[in-house]
């Protein structure tokens, strides 16, 4: 049976109501991820829950190791993933406490070598024009409606690398080309995941209008900490909806991503990348 991994913060593992919780570590052909994974059950399904940034929040967005994440959900059995993070808005009309199902991402990092499971003797291009598994938005969006009307159905993240926030004529720079949030984790992530043929969607929950709005009323923690409780309740009810009707054993065309990218014939492929790969290119080996 197929587990459902979620990439999100610690307050959310805490209030998912998980049964039998159990802390698993993991070590992949790319090191460790960013914690423990901690498997259990909600709402009867597997799942393996993993802290982006570890438990404590010690790890900055560019010294996440988002390929030992992924290779370690898809080495624990994953086959779907739900990824939530915080992000900031470039319009007017997506409020602080609004929920936004991305369907698109434009990058703004300068990584290279982190990017991709590929390299070493192997070259794989896979496709990414549509860089969300568009059936599980479709589920995203029928869980979240079940609780609320005032989200996004979609939008444009614009990734940037951090971990400052952008300046003011970044900000506006990003608001005029009509993106709609950023952040500074999940592009990566989307990549990474379609290479290992998982299905991945983003739950992207907006906590501040970046920079650009001028002449806003000073922002006081008071409200940052109301919005920041709003968006973890929000996201606990619905990720458990999300999980009460995804089924991680469907099939979907993410989990056969492979078969027309890996370009390089595989009897000019060095043994040790083969075996480093293995965890995702072994049934194109056979
Ligand atoms: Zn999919």
């Amino acid at each position: 049976m197929a587990r459902i991994g979620i990439i999100g913060g610690t307050g959310l593992y805490e209030m998912l109501g998980v049964e039998g919780s159990q802390e698993v570590h993991m070590t992949t052909p790319f090191g460790s991820p960013s914690d423990v994974l901690f498997l259990g059950r909600v709402c009867g399904k597997e799942i393996v829950f993993l802290p982006r940034h570890g438990r404590y929040h010690s790890l900055l967005p560019t010294e996440v190791n988002y390929r030992a994440n992924i290779a370690a959900l898809k080495m624990s059995g994953v086959s779907k993933i739900i990824s939530i993070s915080a992000v900031g808005s470039l319009k007017e009309d997506i409020r602080p406490g609004q929920m936004v199902v991305i369907d698109q991402f434009f990058d703004r990092t300068n990584r290279r070598k982190d990017n991709t499971f590929f390299g070493d003797g192997l070259v794989g291009h896979i496709q990414f024009g549509d860089p969300v598994c568009p059936s599980m938005r479709d589920i995203i969006i029928m869980a979240a409606e079940k609780h609320t009307k005032d989200f996004r159905p979609n939008g444009t993240y614009v990734n940037m690398e951090g971990p400052a926030f952008s300046t003011r004529a970044e900000s506006l720079f990003y608001k005029s080309l009509g993106f709609d949030v950023i952040g500074m984790t999940n592009l990566v992530e989307a990549k990474l995941s379609r290479e290992a043929e998982m299905c991945y969607a983003t739950i992207a929950m907006v906590t501040d209008y970046d920079c650009w709005r001028e002449g806003e009323e000073s922002v006081t923690v008071e409200v940052i900490l109301e919005i920041l409780k709003k968006n973890t309740e929000f996201g606990r009810k619905l990720v458990r909806s999300i999980i009460e009707i995804l089924d991680a054993d469907s099939d979907c065309p993410c989990h056969s991503n492979l078969r027309y990218a890996l370009v390089t014939p595989f009897d000019k492929v060095p043994e040790e990348t083969k075996a480093k790969l293995s965890f995702i290119i072994e049934k194109y080996l056979k």
